[in-house]
């Protein structure tokens, strides 16, 4: 399969090292010159349980961008979505699909703003990936990917998808209704992201006072009821299951609270920010914990240089 990864970061990189691995051809594209320059002349260095190594493949800045790819993946930050849209759009042809496994919610939607909404494929991934430098991430966890058309219309190139991603031993399943599986990501990154980032703790911190958790359920609760008022309806225990990953990823800090920790502009827009955007949108204007930390996380990161 002919495959095209736009943003070539911790997950880009990890995703296309497995593809490529397995014989598909693959091709990195970003706008960072040094990791673009690393690759092409070392290869990618992958490491996993402290071993290394070293993966050819292509890569590209985004500027001399000019395949026709059976599959175009994006893995850019979400406030760079509609920028690497619009670049995936100027190569796609007809039979490309256009995947995103971003997390937060309107990533997709941004897309079905910019290529055909038929085109695009939407979904999580509970693999996990650090960049350690220019041509060097590494491969911090695995787990299951779940796909799925945007639009909820069938699309036969899905089954491939499955079945190149499973090759390349990312474990991945297609479900018809993919929205609910990205509404259940992103409450966890709701329940999580924003208050570790602020407070600077790792994740099993929220468990360990009880004002914690309830600011956790409250922010949780809100996000549950947008949710169903989008028609989405989610379990009643979502925060139990947000306290559950909370405890597994217990020594781990947040991508937010990374971000945040490096003085780089979060995801939060696309995490309690779209929670505030999709209340307004349903006119449900009660949301006032996901307001607050939205605030907070904005006002923390536009005095970042
Ligand atoms: P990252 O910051 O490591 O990578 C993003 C890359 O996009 C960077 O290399 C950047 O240079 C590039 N980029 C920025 N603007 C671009 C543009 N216009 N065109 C092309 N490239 C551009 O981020 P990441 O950790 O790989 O995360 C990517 C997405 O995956 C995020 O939505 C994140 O929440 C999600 N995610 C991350 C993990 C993880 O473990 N890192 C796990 C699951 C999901």
């Amino acid at each position: 399969m002919n495959i095209s990864i736009i943003g070539a970061g911790a997950m880009g990189s990890l995703f296309g090292a497995l593809l490529a691995e397995s014989g598909e051809n693959v091709c990195l594209i970003d706008i960072w010159k040094e990791h673009i320059n690393a690759i092409n002349t070392n290869g990618l260095a992958i490491e996993l349980d402290g071993k290394t190594r070293f993966i050819k493949l292509k890569a590209e800045f985004v500027e001399n961008m000019v395949d026709r790819s059976d599959l175009v993946i994006i893995f850019v930050k979400s406030n760079q979505t509609s920028e690497a849209a619009e670049t995936a759009n100027k190569f796609i042809g007809d039979k490309t699909l256009v995947l995103t496994l971003q997390n937060g919610m309107g990533n997709a939607d941004v897309m079905t703003k910019i290529i055909d909404p038929k085109k695009i494929v939407a979904g999580t991934t509970s693999h996990g990936a650090t960049m350690i430098g220019p041509g060097h991430v590494r491969h911090a966890g695995k787990g299951p990917t779940v796909i799925g058309m945007w639009s909820g219309e069938k699309n036969e190139g899905l089954a491939d998808i499955v079945e190149t991603f499973n090759k390349a031993g990312i474990e991945t399943k297609a479900v018809e209704d993919v929205k609910p599986v990205v509404w259940k990501k992103l409450i966890i990154n709701v329940g999580i992201n924003a208050i570790t980032a602020l407070t600077g703790i790792k994740n099993g911190g929220i468990l360990d006072l009880e004002s914690t958790k309830d600011l956790v359920r409250e922010a949780v609760k809100e996000a549950v009821a947008v949710a169903d008022a989008q028609g989405i309806k989610l379990p009643e225990d979502m925060a139990d299951q947000v306290f559950k990953v909370a405890e597994a990823t217990g020594a781990n800090r947040s991508s937010m609270g990374q971000d945040i920790d490096h003085r780089r502009q979060t995801e939060i827009g696309a995490i309690n920010g779209a929670i505030v955007r999709l209340a307004a949108q349903s006119n449900f204007d009660m949301v006032p914990v996901n307001k607050t930390l939205t605030a907070l996380v904005e006002t923390y990161q536009s005095h970042f240089q």
